[in-house]
């Protein structure tokens, strides 16, 4: 199993250099383009080491199969795609913008690519694998953790190009989730690393959706001493195109003035609420409450107990006696 596991490691490290020695053939020019096009230095390209697939059927096939991997390895780490009837395979990167994937020691386990222009998908990632989970796997982790030994805060970013934007910019603290919500092994993860994570999603629909969901999912990991905060972009911004705009001081700025957890959930809570209203105030208290209960039991705890109470007018102990009555019965 470990001889497996090595064995496909080793398949994809050379994927990953088949992707960086394509991206400087003249057939990459319009690739090279395009990440001109969106401001990555070479440098940067290098540090994540982007790469490019090429537009045929078999090209990486045909290295890979030419360097003695058997094709049914190269399916099963999802490089290649295997038609359903005919059983025929077929590159699954093909003209496209490659980004490896890589665990915090710098193995490559996966790739997502981006299409060049307009075409659907725009990503696509690998699938999962034997080594590629994608609700585990936190995109720019390892290159963080490269550019300082001291890291104190990790910004959750919802885009490949959003992680390597910022670092282009000299932020170099940005993981991005792999087109899924940020899950609790995510978080898990990060908080081994750091004390305080930013959730820094896209100032759209789904970005709101995504950070209400990350609430949800940081909340019973909400130990003393951790710090969770929200950064909220205006709207149609994602980090990349924002720090662009803005430069580096200003994205910066942001970033220290992120609301912290209390703050978003007690004013999201109260969002399109008439809180001179009895019922209103009852269903923002409700609200609250179910997450305040969330919490593992500490400091935060209380202050948020304090806080609610304070903000609606009804003691604490009210409060506590409800928790205690929606939580389990001992065994
Ligand atoms: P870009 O700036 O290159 O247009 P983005 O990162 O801003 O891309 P979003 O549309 O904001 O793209 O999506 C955020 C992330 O969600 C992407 O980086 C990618 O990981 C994932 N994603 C987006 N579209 C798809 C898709 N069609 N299939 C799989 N994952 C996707
Ligand atoms: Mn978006
Ligand atoms: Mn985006
Ligand atoms: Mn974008």
């Amino acid at each position: 199993r470990e001889r497996k596991r090595k064995e496909g490691v080793n398949l994809l490290e050379m994927s990953a250099s088949f992707f960086r020695e394509r991206l400087r053939m003249p057939e990459a020019q319009t690739a090279r383009d395009y990440l001109e096009r969106r401001g990555l230095s070479a440098d940067v390209q290098k540090t994540f080491g982007i790469g490019y697939a090429p537009g045929q059927w078999e090209a990486l096939k045909q290295h890979l199969t030419g360097q003695g991997v058997a094709e049914a390895v190269q399916v099963e780490y999802g490089l290649l795609v295997q038609h359903e009837e005919s059983g025929r395979t077929y590159d699954r990167f093909r003209d496209r913008v490659v980004f490896p994937i890589r665990d915090v020691r710098g193995r490559t386990l996966g790739f997502g690519g981006r299409v060049l222009g307009d075409a659907k998908p725009k990503y696509l990632n690998s699938p999962e694998t034997p080594v590629f989970h994608k609700g585990r796997e936190l995109y720019g982790l390892y290159e963080a953790r490269q550019a300082s030994h001291r890291l104190e805060r990790l910004l959750i970013v919802e885009g490949y190009m959003d992680v390597v934007a910022l670092a282009q910019f000299d932020i170099r603290n940005a993981v991005a989730t792999l087109g899924t919500a940020t899950t609790e092994d995510h978080l898990q993860r990060l908080f081994r690393v750091v004390g305080e994570v930013v959730f820094c999603f896209d100032g759209d629909n789904a970005g709101r959706q995504a950070a209400a969901r990350a609430l949800e999912t940081v909340l019973p990991q909400m130990i003393d001493g951790r710090q969770a905060r929200f950064l909220f972009l205006p709207e149609g911004e994602d980090p990349d195109s924002l720090v662009r705009k803005e430069g580096r001081e200003a994205f910066e700025d942001r970033v220290t003035c992120a609301s912290p957890l209390s703050e978003f959930l007690f004013d999201h809570a109260a969002q399109g609420r008439d809180l001179s209203q009895l019922e209103s105030r009852e269903r923002y208290a409700s609200q609250i409450l179910a997450a305040i209960e969330k919490l593992p039991e500490g400091m935060l705890k209380s202050l948020m107990l304090t806080e609610l109470s304070r903000r609606t007018g009804v003691e604490q102990s009210r409060f506590e006696a409800l928790m205690a009555r929606h939580a389990p019965a001992p065994e």
